[in-house]
């Protein structure tokens, strides 16, 4: 029986100017490896380069940490592209998050 490997590509956005940054690759050889911690996409590069932006953000309100969100791409059958973004929203209490809008409440609608 083929190995079944899967090139996982991790991708960081920018929540602010929404830069890509490459984050690497990793090769997800399935359910063998003992999950120690949680994946946390953004350790190591916690700023945008571009604008220096935080890729972590905090509810203001409840003062969780807010976990980024991904969205996956196939590319090809054994290859997946994550590009995960700031989380928009607080998870537990759905908190706004979005650091451009704190503070000037512009009236949009
Ligand atoms: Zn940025
Ligand atoms: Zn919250």
């Amino acid at each position: 029986m083929k190995k079944h490997e899967i090139l996982l590509r991790i991708d960081l956005q920018c929540g602010t100017c929404g830069a890509l940054t490459h984050r690497g690759e990793t090769v997800d050889s399935s359910e063998k490896k003992p999950k120690d911690k949680p994946f946390n996409p953004a350790e190591g590069v916690k700023f945008c380069p571009c604008c220096g932006a935080g890729y972590e953000r905090y509810c203001m309100r409840c003062h969780k940490k807010a976990d980024m969100f991904f969205e996956e791409y196939w590319p090809e059958e054994d290859e997946c592209v994550r590009t995960y973004v700031p989380a928009k929203r607080c998870s537990s209490c759905n908190a706004g998050l979005e650091v451009d809008h704190r503070g000037k409440d512009k009236p949009e609608e």
